[in-house]
């Protein structure tokens, strides 16, 4: 074993199929601009959808905080960790989702393993979309539940799962905004089956928390879901928040069981107190500055409409998330490296975090970017476009089966 060369097999493997990742060294501030082993880039891959990772008014309430409470939160929040700005911003989250609590975790994997692992166990149901996150999906395959997955979005397939599951509790778990694709689930749907079923609905907004709904409360907030109708709510902070940890927001019975129950909240460091503080600040952007989704929603407008007229396919999002779908991995790679010589960053994403053959330039717009920007991707992307050759244009993938994974 000593040689580990059966590790070594395995990684020639996976750069021989187009899957060896690596990652970038970013010196700089999570904006557009953003300077990339030495270079100066215009990136399109941030999930700091309004732009507030580098707000001063964020950067300001985390080193206020920092100045009074250090950095390190010292413990965990059972222990004593939990300081007065964890609360006020527990407080505050519950508020603003319309909801009885809701309670920090320190990042949204370990937001979903505990909740799903504290909410259900043995002799009960777990039942997800094929597309959830990852996170999502390990959280049930760990939770000791009986584990189905449904097609994506596809409510009669929730409905047979529904119907075959056995009588112990039953939870259905969605993405709100589907991370790789962009697209929404159907959670008016989704929850009159809930409720027909007698099952709990949990739903992941990662992505909606921020960018959706009339004062960015998310997908609860769009689709009108109180927590009668959506019971648990997690929401993550690394995204439009521009800071970083989760919450799970809900009734108190729903809260507290997470509380006492949920292993990754209670075995793992509070949150620095200072994030807390900067998330206090990021969510009075939020609330106030509409102006930011609007601005993003234009953004949004125009680069669909840009990349039809090129000739590139969409997938059918109306988000911040807008995948341009290419298929082969070595396409999508040679497509991304020819973006990055022109100094623009969007990642290629391959299997396994998607389906063979679905391989994508994942596009993600920030209220931080300007229009001229956006018309710089455009132009990238239709003389890219135009270099193709006939065959490569011909592999292009457009239709993607809806059942895919
Ligand atoms: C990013 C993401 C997570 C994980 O959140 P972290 O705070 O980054 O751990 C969970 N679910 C979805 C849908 C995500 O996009």
């Amino acid at each position: 074993m000593a040689g580990f060369d059966d590790l070594r097999e395995s990684l020639e493997t996976r750069k021989s199929d187009h899957l060896y990742r690596t990652r970038r060294v970013i010196s700089s501030a999570q904006t557009p601009q953003q300077t990339v082993s030495g270079r100066k880039v215009l990136s399109f891959c941030s999930n700091d959808y309004l732009g507030l990772a580098n707000h001063p008014d964020v950067k300001n309430a985390f080193i206020s905080a920092v100045e009074e409470y250090g950095v390190g939160s010292g413990a965990s929040h059972l222990v004593n960790g939990h300081s007065e700005l964890h609360h006020q911003l527990e407080l505050a989250l519950a508020e603003f989702t319309g909801r009885d609590r809701a309670v920090l975790f320190s990042t949204g994997y370990m937001a979903n393993l505990g909740a799903i692992s504290a909410l259900v166990s043995k002799g009960d149901t777990v039942i997800e979309d094929r597309w959830n996150h990852a996170s999502l999906i390990d959280a049930g395959l760990n939770s000791g539940a009986s584990f189905k997955r449904y097609q994506h979005n596809d409510m009669a397939s929730l409905e047979r799962q529904l119907t075959s599951a056995g009588s112990g509790r039953k939870l259905i778990v969605a993405d709100g905004v589907f991370s790789m694709d962009g697209d929404l689930a159907p959670l008016n749907e989704v929850s009159l089956l809930a409720e027909e079923y007698n099952a709990y609905l949990m739903v992941d907004d990662a992505h909606g928390l921020g960018t959706l709904g009339e004062t960015g409360a998310g997908v609860a907030e769009h689709f009108g879901l109180d927590q009668d109708k959506l019971p648990v709510l997690m929401g993550t902070l690394g995204k439009a928040f521009g800071t970083f940890g989760a919450f799970v927001a809900g009734s108190e019975e729903v809260v507290e069981t997470l509380i006492q129950h949920a292993r990754t909240y209670i075995y793992t460091t509070a949150l620095p107190p200072a994030v807390a503080a900067a998330t206090l600040a990021s969510l009075n952007i939020v609330r106030n500055e509409r102006s930011r989704r609007e601005h993003l929603t234009q953004l949004i407008r125009r680069f669909k409409s840009g990349v039809d007229a090129i000739g590139f396919c969409l997938m059918s999002s109306e988000t911040a998330i807008q995948p341009i779908v290419i298929g082969s991995e070595s396409l999508v790679l040679e497509i991304s490296r020819k973006l990055e010589s022109r100094g623009l960053l969007i990642t290629a994403i391959r299997p396994p975090t998607v389906p063979k053959g679905t391989s994508r330039l994942r596009v993600t717009l920030s209220a931080s970017h300007t229009l001229q920007q956006l018309d710089v991707l455009l132009t990238a992307l239709s003389d890219i476009y135009n270099e193709l050759s006939a065959n490569q244009k011909a592999e292009l993938t457009c239709e993607l089966s809806p059942n895919r994974r």
